[in-house]
């Protein structure tokens, strides 16, 4: 059997162990410390944001900003369906109300349309909608003028799920960068990783501070324990603090080997005409995290069969993420939309698009792909 080759793994840089050695000789073995502090200002260099809390995964960065947003029992909080659980968990934590809203085709992230459509029957219905989590899935930016405009209009907060975009930009500005709050995620599987971990992003320093705060169990300032607020365990290791340090380093040779991957598929496997890929309109660029590609529904290869073969060489790959309105556990929350995410789902398959593929790995794919489609 050929070796197993994988959707996405980690892809160190060589000077992580460096910088976890030296929590050691420190003896910072601790949820804070010098790569704690080092790796947040990392975070602020690359995406140009003011401040970052660098925390135990995205979800709790994503849980954090629904708190200080104030999100709670009653609330509505818009969310693109067409993601990953962690997008919508968090509204739940909150005991706010999510409401999913579609995609369009050109990104397949949130669709504007569908988005005003949501807040103007929500607020008609007399709810309180309370932010917008658009997404930017696979690394591809959400169209960010619109929604931001839309977010504006209706004076609503936006929670930027960036824990798919470290490293893309929309008109020339970085992800994470564009809502009232950016969250990050360095799960195993992200373009870098701190094996686990995630980061809360804003401009503004009391929100950060108040996140921070709240995310070492909310303790007072006293010699002894006291407390006022509810507090969560969610603050980053400087273990894996170290971890993201060495990272940062080689962030950008990690898109630029991405979206090489993404090229060679597009050139090995563009003349399929059933074949096609998502392609980046103009002032959109993607770290590419994930290669999908989209199989037209009247060939007789379908995307259940593709990934089979696939896997049957020993090489993972994953359908495009099924949307949260379709999820058994969100099925009766409201959706606003009309089907783009679902065909998205049913068509679509993410391919191994790991920074550290070879040369022969990706032949491996395409001879696959290649094999079925003759
Ligand atoms: C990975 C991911 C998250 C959650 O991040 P964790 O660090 O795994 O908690 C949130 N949203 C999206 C779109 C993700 O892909």
């Amino acid at each position: 059997m050929n070796d197993k080759i994988w959707l996405s793994s980690p892809h160190m840089g060589g000077t992580e162990q460096k910088y976890v050695n030296d929590a050691f000789v420190e003896n910072w073995i601790a949820p804070l410390g010098p790569n704690v502090n080092g790796f947040e200002a990392d975070l602020e260099k690359y995406t140009g944001v003011a401040h970052a809390a660098a925390l135990s995964s995205g979800t709790a960065a994503l849980h954090l900003a629904l708190i200080l947003l104030g999100v709670g029992e009653g609330d509505d909080v818009i969310c693109q369906s067409f993601t990953f659980s962690a997008s919508a968990n968090p509204i739940v934590y909150c005991n706010a109300t999510p409401v999913f809203v579609d995609s369009e085709s050109d990104t397949w992230n949130m669709c504007p349309i569908h988005l005003e459509e949501a807040i103007k029957e929500r607020l008609a219905q007399g709810r309180k909608v309370k932010a917008i989590i658009p997404v930017h899935l696979y690394g591809m930016p959400a169209k960010m003028d619109e929604i931001c405009a839309i977010a504006k209009k209706y004076d609503i907060a936006i929670v930027e799920d960036a824990a798919e975009g470290l490293g893309s930009k929309y008109k020339g500005k970085p992800l994470g960068a564009f809502g009232k709050f950016g969250v990050l995620s360095f799960n195993g599987n992200k373009i870098i990783t701190t094996s686990g971990g995630g980061a809360l992003l804003s401009d503004n320093m009391a929100d950060i501070e108040k996140a921070r705060f709240l995310a070492t169990q909310a303790r007072d300032n006293a010699p002894h324990y006291e407390h006022t607020h509810i507090g969560y365990n969610y603050r980053m290791s400087n273990i894996c603090a170290g971890i993201g340090r060495g990272q940062m380093e080689v962030l950008d040779d990690r898109v630029n080997q991405r979206r090489a991957v993404h090229n060679y598929y597009m050139k090995e496997l563009g003349d399929i005409s059933a074949i096609s890929f998502l392609l980046e309109p103009e002032g959109f660029y993607s770290n590419r995290w994930l290669s999908c590609i989209l199989i037209d529904p009247k060939h007789k290869v379908k995307r259940e069969d593709l990934r089979l073969a696939l896997n049957a060489e020993n090489i993972e790959s994953r359908p495009l993420w099924k949307p949260m309105h379709l999820q058994p556990v969100f099925m009766n929350y409201p959706y606003y939309g009309n089907g783009i995410a679902e065909t998205l789902f049913n068509t679509g398959l993410c391919l191994p698009s790991g920074s550290n593929l070879s040369e022969s790995d990706l032949e491996r794919v395409v001879t696959v792909i290649r094999r079925l489609f003759k």
